[in-house]
């Protein structure tokens, strides 16, 4: 699952505005590095853009040596799990996590196989006919998680993904996705406008500012309040 990711010298025009402005970063391996920075400082825009969500107006992405820069985001071995989850309501929990490997026209054994997987990996073992809209929100993101991790992506980005949920679970799916990340041993870039989040999470932390870095370090010898 490891992979190693380069961002070289990309940036993101839009109109006159720099969202990201030649930013550069190497993830290495099973790393989780975090994002932080404020509202508005590009950090949607920079994961946006590892996913192939939005293209770059100058530099390149590569992973694993090969250059995605324009891929869509079906040809990447990127996955992606967004704040708000968007699960398809008129599907079951089942369904809305095989529905990228029917597309993909795997064989019926093993698209069940590899959903009662990853829903155990979620901790929703029981959950695959439940429709979305009887879950709690916690639930739904544990979902969301699922239904990208199915797809065996080798890079994780997830974008702010527990900020709708209250502190107390926000902790507690914060410790399980580290805990996923580890066993899988996953390289994940994880964007988040909160301190505490990044210092309980990262091994490295970004932080960003006006679509550039501001500071690279560890959480133990990062120093300066976003
Ligand atoms: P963050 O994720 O740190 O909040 P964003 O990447 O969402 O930051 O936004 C960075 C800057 O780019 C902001 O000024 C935002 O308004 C602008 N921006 C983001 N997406 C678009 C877009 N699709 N069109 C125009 N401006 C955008
Ligand atoms: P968040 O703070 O949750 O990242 P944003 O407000 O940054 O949310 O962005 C929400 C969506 O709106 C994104 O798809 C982003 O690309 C888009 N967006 C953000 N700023 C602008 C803008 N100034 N003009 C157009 N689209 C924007």
């Amino acid at each position: 699952r490891m992979a190693h990711l380069a961002i070289e010298g990309v940036s993101k025009l839009f109109g006159t505005t720099f969202a990201v402005r030649d930013f550069s970063l190497e993830v290495g391996d099973g790393e989780l590095v975090c994002l932080l920075g404020p509202s508005g400082s590009g950090k949607s825009t920079l994961l946006r853009m590892i996913g192939g969500f939005e293209h770059p107006t100058g530099g390149t992405i590569r992973i694993d040596a090969k250059n995605v820069t324009t891929l869509p985001p079906e040809r990447r071995p990127t996955g992606m799990v967004f704040q708000s989850h968007a699960l398809w309501t008129h599907m079951d929990v089942f369904n809305n996590i095989a529905f990228g490997l029917k597309l993909r026209r795997l064989p019926k054994v093993e698209i069940r196989q590899r959903v009662e997987d990853a829903l155990a990996l979620v901790g929703l073992a029981d959950y695959g006919r439940r429709m979305t809209t009887q879950l709690s929100g916690g639930q739904q993101q544990r979902v969301a998680l699922a239904r990208s991790l199915v797809l065996e992506p080798k890079i994780l980005l997830l974008d702010e993904p527990f900020a709708s949920l209250d502190q107390h679970l926000r902790e507690r799916l914060r410790e399980e996705v580290r805990d996923i990340q580890q066993r899988l041993g996953i390289t994940t870039l994880f964007v988040t406008h909160g301190q505490d989040e990044a210092l309980a999470l990262a091994d490295r932390i970004v932080v960003m500012r006006d679509g550039g870095t501001e500071q690279i370090a560890p959480p133990s010898t990062i120093y300066r309040q976003p």
